[in-house]
């Protein structure tokens, strides 16, 4: 009997109505590896519930209807506003930082990005402005008094969307304007000017990227006299008059099409400056280091949803007489997919502990500050093909908008390319390297870390002679990549010994690959990745 279109045969149910906490192993394991696991029962709720089948649904809605300008406001569908008022109430903005600005306690980094990490396997436009916000604290600190001001209103939970000056909301958000047109990578070369005016400074100029146009106000770089320095700019002046910021446009984008991107002038806008005249990049920095942290759990999340999917898929899906995630080549990339993903989470949780560590302990600190761009090089270039693999898993299915790889396949690109490309990090990873001693005693920690492990010697040899070639900057890319790899294969060193075997011998030999190439611990890999 032939098979009428409208009758199911041989077809998954829909994904949805899953505790993204308690399916995913490789996450709980990461979260008690990393001091936060009292927080357990309370990210399975929040798994649930994100997990929801009504999130998935309202998270298509959001990019099925992507944000309008409408002369100086930018109207949103309201499911985007349901994911930011949800968001927020989770404090996903504001939970790393106490309400004097300080940072929170330990475990307060992970156990946001274990949630951060979940968000991100749902609906990932809305946490531009959720990451910019939560990130700005760390900039505002140059200026201890606008901090003390914006505190109470940045931690609040309460979402308000309305267009009005930031003294007068429940609770603002803020964004970030540093590329123009000239340059985004070399902000050196901003052209906005500007000009004090008593306490207070007037900028003209643009920015050709700035994300999240509605928020409350904005940390953008201008060359003041002294040279580029960073300025809070909010909507509104003092006064409550409209401030000299137009949106010409937003960016229509490949994804990330919840979220606003806009082109704007600047004229004449009122401004307060953070951080000395001339220290612009110094004092944005700590901010883009925050961003580039939440680039790097964010794509995590986008693997560990295409994966899930993937698996989902591969569970129901019969071919030849055969369930799909049964037949062995199926379990091989599937395994390799899991091994991937595992890593991911791995690392990101690592560095968010160091996050939580780094106040109290040196090496700590200079772990988050090498570490950085290096993993969000490594997790975020490796999600584009990571999520296209995943789509095969699922045939033609998995190249149709109904089934959610299309839009994580078109998410993935952008963690790479904004908050510093892959060039970018990997001159970072240079740089960062010069303090010798710092850079010593990382890579002594990793060696400790990862001594017992197949690859992991050999791999740390070869980083370091190549760091020390007078030829580096050509194949940073090789090196950055190598030692993400290395900070995985320790993390996962931690929570699931065999999976880091498995890791070393499959990773750190270097070379080419493709996913599938993993043959040994398939079954205990696929049972971590989505346990019965
Ligand atoms: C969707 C979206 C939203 C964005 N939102 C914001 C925002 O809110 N605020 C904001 O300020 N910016 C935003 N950006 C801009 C983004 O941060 C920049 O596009 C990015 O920093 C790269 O800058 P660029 O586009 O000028 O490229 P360029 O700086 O011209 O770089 C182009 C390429 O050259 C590489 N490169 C640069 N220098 C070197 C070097 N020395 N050696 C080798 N290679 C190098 C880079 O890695 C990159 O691959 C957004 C971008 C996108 C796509």
């Amino acid at each position: 009997m032939p098979v009428p279109c409208d009758e199911m045969a041989n077809q998954p149910p829909p994904f949805g109505d899953v505790d993204l906490f308690r399916s995913d192993r490789p996450l709980q394991d990461a979260v008690v590896a990393n001091g936060a696991g009292g927080e357990a029962e309370a990210l399975s709720a929040f798994g649930r519930h994100w997990g929801g089948a009504a999130m998935f649904e309202l998270a298509n809605l959001a990019d099925l209807h992507p944000p309008r300008l409408h002369g100086d406001a930018v109207r949103f569908h309201p499911a985007y506003h349901h994911f930011m008022a949800e968001s927020m109430m989770a404090g996903l903005h504001c939970s790393t930082w106490n309400t004097d600005g300080a940072v929170a306690a330990a475990p307060a980094e992970v156990a946001r990005a274990a949630r951060f990490y979940m968000v991100a396997q749902v609906e990932n436009g809305h946490m531009c402005p959720i990451t910019m916000t939560r990130a700005s604290v760390a900039a505002l600190s140059s200026q201890p008094d606008l901090q003390a001001r914006l505190m109470p209103k940045i931690v609040s939970r309460a979402y308000d969307a309305e267009l009005r000056p930031w003294p007068d909301k429940s609770a603002m958000t803020l964004g970030m304007g540093m590329t123009e047109k000239q340059g985004g990578t070399d902000v050196r070369t901003n052209t906005s000017q500007a000009t004090r005016d008593g306490e207070v400074y007037r900028i003209t100029g643009h920015k050709w990227f700035m994300s999240a146009p509605m928020s409350d106000a904005f940390l953008v770089l201008a060359q003041a006299p002294d040279g580029l320095t960073c300025f809070f700019m909010p909507r509104f002046r003092p006064d409550g008059s409209l401030n000299g910021l137009h949106f010409a446009k937003l960016k229509d984008k490949l994804g990330n099409r919840s979220n606003a991107s806009s082109e704007v002038e600047f004229h004449d806008a009122f401004a307060i400056r953070i951080g000395d005249e001339g220290r612009g990049i110094r004092t944005i920095i700590q901010m883009v280091q925050l961003t580039r942290l939440d680039c790097a759990i964010s794509s995590a999340g986008i693997m560990r949803a295409a994966l899930s999917r993937a698996l989902h898929h591969c569970r129901h899906r019969t071919v030849f007489q055969k369930k799909l995630v049964d037949q062995p080549m199926m379990r091989a990339v599937l395994a390799d997919l899991a091994l991937e993903s595992e890593a991911a989470v791995a690392v990101v949780m690592r560095l968010c502990r160091s996050f939580d560590l780094a106040q109290r302990d040196p090496l700590e600190a200079a772990r988050a500050r090498i570490l950085t761009p290096v993993i969000k090089y490594w997790v975020c270039k490796t999600a584009p093909a990571f999520v296209y693999e995943a789509m095969e898993c699922l045939g033609g299915n998995g190249y149709v908008e109904d089934h959610g790889l299309a839009r994580l396949y078109r998410e993935a690109p952008v963690n790479a390319i904004w908050e510093g490309s892959g060039n970018v990090m990997a001159l970072d990873l240079l740089r960062s390297m010069r303090n010798v001693d710092e850079a010593q005693a990382v890579l002594n920690d990793l060696r400790s870390a990862t001594r017992d492990l197949p690859e992991a010697v050999a791999a740390l040899t070869q980083i370091e002679r190549s760091l020390l070639s007078p030829g580096v900057e050509a194949h940073a890319r090789e090196v950055a990549g190598m030692l993400a790899m290395v900070a995985a294969a320790a993390a996962l060193n931690v929570t699931s010994p065999d999976v880091a075997a498995a890791f070393g011998r499959s990773r750190l030999r270097g070379g080419m690959r493709h996913y599938g190439a993993v043959s040994d611990n398939v079954s205990r890999l696929l049972e971590r990745a989505a346990p019965d």
